[in-house]
């Protein structure tokens, strides 16, 4: 970076010479008068600048891609001026836990969420990454794209690239290769190591050894992001683990997507901010992310099966349910998780998302697919039913067994940032959780506006200079002259999220503009031809 910068700038001095030993100096002068001083001027905003600090009133001025001056008048010529007449002006959002693999090279809008405000996304999380990285940063960066987007490394995905899907210890020369290709993705530009210790291989994985990978990450400024292994009973056990692989492994740690599942553990939200306050008070850098809503998304196989089941590809999972004694196994576990955990106590609870095999199924629930196969919506009925999804292939589902008061008492702690755990959907595709389109604005909708649970400039802070500030990205986040221009303008009255878990292909509205490295991406309505994305890498 430093080096193009230097190259630029002799280029330069080169010009200058060249066009003085010509005679042209004059003229290059008049043209750089006639030249207005600023691309792009926002005039009449209420600053958030996303510090936490309130906001104040100012113009803020944009030449290239960075914010030059922010000032209470700005006067000098611009490219183009914006008077945004008292709206927010906030940094761009950034969303730390986002599943848009493969919807960015689809949409390389990314729509759904800049009309959120959003402006970048981090990739790889839960333990699942492309592994190596470096092929898909080439991909991104040959994509002419709306948005910045990062990535961290997966260690599950890293688990899987060297012993597969199986509940086995690595031996000394697998995690050798395991702490090589950690290392690798550090080198590509990772962020840090994510986990998902919920998931397969993830489950299988004993806490040293991602202590082990996690420091890795650690000698190269990463940070550790974990789905931990239990949100449900174990909740506690997992928010220690997490926070001792943070301390062991001598890096920052953080509690991704934050949630309580199941009625029985509602709560317990308390007792996890109390784990990460103590070890906060001892030095443990532990932080938390978020998502606005009282339903959680993933695969059904990975939520109603227990790890064992999963275990291998999915011709071992199916004859493991061909076997009537095994099935009966599964079954009563998967029963237990509908009463219990993910499924709320109510088969309605759980929402089918997605399946490539039967599209027609998006949007019932697991008793209305009970009912479809002829049997009463009983919670043993919809554990057979689930079972028959599995076998055929699986769905995606969406699961509502999360209560407000954990939601709300997470989401007003100091060390909890947003992230949407969403994806870039296409829209009027499948049956998708609404926090892909809504997250960032139902934040400043629902828990700034109509409940107050938290301030406009705290919420700010917490989409923006908060993550940046894990990340290490240090020329994002906050609004001061000499960062990148990624900005939102928004109206805080009017801003909300439109999507539902009834209706979820509903962009998110209030938001007017948004600008990503110094460009307009979104204004009026609609987005712009312009794609100043850039790709982000962890900067050592
Ligand atoms: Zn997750």
């Amino acid at each position: 970076m430093g080096q193009i910068v230097g190259r630029n700038r002799s280029l330069r001095k080169l010009i200058v010479i060249v066009l003085v030993g010509s005679g042209f100096l004059s003229f290059a002068q008049s043209k750089n008068a006639q030249s207005p001083t600023f691309d792009l001027v926002l005039k009449n905003g209420r600053i958030v600048d996303g510090s936490g600090s309130p906001w104040y009133r100012g113009d803020l001025a944009i030449r290239g891609d960075a914010i030059v001056k922010i000032a209470a008048s700005i006067t000098e010529s611009a490219g183009r001026v914006i008077d945004v007449e008292g709206q927010v002006i906030a940094p761009g959002f950034i969303d730390i836990h986002t599943h848009a693999r493969s919807g960015i090279f689809q949409v390389p809008t990314a729509e759904n969420y800049v009309r959120q405000g959003v402006t970048t996304l981090i990739e790889g999380p839960d333990g699942s990454s492309p592994v190596p990285l470096k092929p898909f940063f080439d991909r991104l960066e040959a994509l002419p794209k709306s948005v910045n987007i990062g990535s961290f490394i997966g260690q599950g995905a890293v688990r899987a690239a060297v012993i597969g899907n199986a509940n086995r210890q690595p031996t000394a020369e697998e995690l050798e290769k395991m702490r090589a290709l950690v290392e690798q993705g550090m080198k590509d530009g990772a962020f840090g190591l994510s986990s998902g210790l919920f998931y397969v291989p993830g489950t299988f994985t004993p806490t040293d050894e991602v202590i082990d990978l996690a420091r890795v990450a650690g000698r190269f400024g990463g940070i550790y992001i974990s789905h931990m292994r239990d949100e449900a009973a174990g909740i506690l056990e997992s928010v220690k683990e997490t926070i001792a692989i943070g301390e062991r492994g001598g890096l920052p740690t953080q509690v991704t997507h934050h949630k309580i599942i199941g009625p029985a553990n509602w709560g317990k939200s308390a007792d996890t901010l109390r784990l990460i306050d103590e070890a906060r008070a001892r030095g443990v850098d532990a932080t938390i992310d978020q998502y606005p809503y009282t339903a959680s998304s993933t695969s059904i196989q990975a939520a109603l099966l227990p790890a064992w089941a999963q275990e291998g590809g999915r011709t071992e999972i199916q004859n493991r349910l061909k076997d009537p004694a095994t099935r009966a196994k599964i079954k009563t576990e998967t029963i237990r998780i509908i009463k219990n955990e993910r499924g709320g106590g109510d088969p309605k609870n759980i929402v089918i998302a997605g399946c490539g095999w039967d599209k027609s199924l998006a949007g019932k629930n697991l008793a209305d697919v009970a009912r479809l196969r002829g049997t009463e919506p009983t919670i043993e009925n919809a554990a057979e039913a689930a079972l028959w999804i599995v076998e055929n292939g699986g769905c995606s589902g969406i699961f509502h067994a999360i209560n407000e008061t954990d939601l709300e008492r997470i989401l007003r702690h100091p060390a909890t940032m947003i992230g949407s755990d969403g994806e870039i959907p296409i829209f009027g595709q499948a049956h998708p959780h609404p926090r892909s389109y809504g997250t960032f604005a139902r934040v400043l909708a629902v828990y700034v506006r109509e409940r107050r649970t938290i301030s406009l400039e705290e919420a700010v802070r917490k989409m923006s200079s908060f993550p940046a500030q894990r990340l290490g990205l240090q020329d994002r986040g906050v609004l001061r002259p000499g960062m990148r221009a990624d900005i939102a303008v928004f109206d805080p009255a009017r801003v909300r999220d439109a999507a539902t878990f009834e209706r979820p292909h509903q962009y998110a509205e209030g938001i007017s503009s948004v600008i990503v490295n110094g460009i307009v991406v979104f204004e009026r309505g609609a987005m712009t031809p312009s794609r100043p994305g850039k790709v982000l890498y962890k900067r050592q």
